[in-house]
């Protein structure tokens, strides 16, 4: 079965993936029309300067997902998500695909993550947060995880991170998938930084008057 999304990405988890990771969360019900934003793979030494600056100064809330890696190459982008308006995810050390990963070495990559993230931001998590990189992880894992994480995938993937998405494409996406309570994905990586602004920009334009922009709690 998993071959069939191996190589693929999905703007929205299909419905068997749903199922198989049942606890995993995806989209949140909410009474008041709420969005999630979601930002993977930093922090960095610009955009994510770039981010914070700009979710600051329109007060919205937002959450990271950050590699342990990128962490320890970027204290002071780090310390700007250290914000009452932020909160912040493992995302592995190392950015490991859990498909190509056996257990015990992806669950020790995500605790290197996790005693990063404690040290450098120890007062955000009673309960930390969790999502694999590219979306995979296999049922071993998330069975190891779950006592221990919320995991969370996602309802809207932008597809930034992809060079033959342009700004209207992923626009796109956002705009025919959205819904109260979706979890939106966008990607903290320099080299797409000018399409990642963009988007983040006609997102707040758009939506700002119809919902509210909440972080992950945990
Ligand atoms: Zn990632």
């Amino acid at each position: 079965m998993f071959d069939y999304i191996l190589e693929m990405y999905f703007v929205k988890v299909p419905f068997f993936y749903r199922l198989l990771l049942r606890k995993a969360l995806f989209k949140l019900p909410k009474d008041v029309p709420t969005l999630y934003l979601t930002f993977d793979d930093g922090p960095n030494d610009e955009l994510t300067i770039w981010l914070t600056n700009f979710l600051i100064k329109h007060n919205i809330e937002a959450t990271f997902f950050c590699t342990g890696n990128s962490i320890l190459n970027n204290l002071s982008s780090f310390n700007t998500l250290i914000n009452p308006l932020f909160s912040i995810g493992n995302h592995t050390f190392t950015h490991k695909n859990g498909w190509d990963t056996k257990t015990s070495d992806y669950l020790l990559d995500i605790t290197k993550c996790q005693d990063i993230l404690e040290n450098y931001a120890q007062k955000y998590f009673s309960r930390p947060l969790f999502r694999p990189p590219f979306g995979k992880l296999t049922l071993s894992q998330y069975y190891k995880l779950i006592p221990h994480y919320d995991i969370i995938l996602w309802h809207v993937l932008s597809g930034d991170f992809d060079n033959n998405s342009d700004i209207e494409k992923c626009w796109k996406n956002i705009t025919s998938n959205i819904k109260n309570g979706s979890i939106i994905v966008l990607h903290d990586q320099n080299h797409i930084k000018e399409k990642v602004k963009t988007i983040l920009i006609r997102i707040i334009e758009t939506y700002q008057r119809d919902y509210i922009f909440r972080k992950l709690n945990y």
